[in-house]
């Protein structure tokens, strides 16, 4: 009796295990087509100055139209692509959208894109950079990669030598989700980056946590004693804002500065607002 219930109970729990390790083989496999059959689309979120409410830039994000799971968010298939490798192609695609897109524009915002730890680990991604910097014309200091410190703790030697050659063509690194990793001190002693992009788990604290806004604040000191600016992630309230200009954080992103869009619309959204 005991035994049948437990060889019941393992196979129930195989059979759950391979209900979910089926689902990703699913995806995996839908993502590789996913570039090829234009499933996948880019959002752009302003980033803003936080003392002059001047528009610097805009960080691209990803989303994936699935045929017949809708849209699936990144924290979804993300990680899947990374394991399966199909990051490679997508992030290859983003890269090139992105860049494409930017170059178009008549200003000289700033276009951020994230950069897989995956990517990163990949040898070649330097040349991709400069590849698609040069194919799209973009001046390679108005491209921004974020990056995060998980993306360091992998291979550290190898990641720290393809982002100096990144760095090397202009193009910048930011930190992102700063201070929610394991070595953020160590991280920002030996790493050479542009920008810290703090976590936006601070954010959503910071009016009721005395706790979340000391570290706000010990973070922007690190960040000005190193000079490099500090961009405060998941703005939501007008609240929110006014305590990062009181504590001199020097930008901002979150909803309450822009949602996530097409390019379409926050060129349609421009033009209405110039037309007003
Ligand atoms: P991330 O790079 O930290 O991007 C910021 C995330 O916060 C985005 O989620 C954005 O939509 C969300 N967000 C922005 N403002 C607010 C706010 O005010 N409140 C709240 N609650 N959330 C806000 P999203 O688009 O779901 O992306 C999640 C993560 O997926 C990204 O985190 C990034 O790590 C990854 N990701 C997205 N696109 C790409 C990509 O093209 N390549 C790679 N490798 N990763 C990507
Ligand atoms: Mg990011
Ligand atoms: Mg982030
Ligand atoms: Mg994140």
């Amino acid at each position: 009796r005991a035994k049948e219930a437990l060889t019941q109970t393992v196979c129930f729990y195989e059979v759950s295990m391979d209900e979910a390790a089926r689902r990703r083989r699913l995806i995996a496999n839908d993502l590789w087509q996913a570039v090829r059959r234009d499933e996948l689309e880019l959002h752009y979120q302003v980033q803003k100055a936080v003392h002059t409410g001047e528009t610097l830039g805009y960080e691209v994000l990803l989303r994936w139209h699935h045929p017949v799971r809708g849209t699936i968010p990144p924290s979804d298939f993300i990680p899947i692509a990374e394991e399966c490798g199909a990051i490679l192609p997508i992030g290859e695609w983003v890269l090139r959208e992105a860049c494409r897109e930017a170059a178009s524009w008549e200003n000289a915002h700033k276009i951020a894109v994230n950069l897989s730890p995956v990517q990163l680990g990949n040898a070649d991604v330097a040349d991709l950079v400069q590849r698609v910097l040069q194919e799209t014309g973009l001046d390679p200091r108005r491209l921004e990669l974020e990056i995060t410190e998980s993306t360091i703790i992998g291979d550290k030697e190898r990641a720290l030598e393809t982002l100096r050659r990144i760095k090397a063509f202009g193009v910048t690194i930011a930190i992102d989700d700063f201070g929610t990793g394991y070595s953020s001190l160590e991280t920002l002693r030996s790493f050479p980056f542009d920008k810290i992009k703090l976590d936006r788990s601070f954010m959503s604290e910071v009016e009721s946590s005395p706790e979340a806004k000391a570290i706000i604040r010990a973070i922007l000191a690190l960040g000005h004693t190193l000079r490099v600016p500090v961009l405060a992630e998941g703005v939501e309230t007008r609240n929110q804002l006014d305590i990062l200009l009181d504590e001199g954080c020097d930008e901002a992103q979150g909803y309450f500065l822009g949602r996530p869009m097409p390019m379409e619309r926050i060129r349609a959204a421009r033009k209405a607002s110039e037309a007003a």
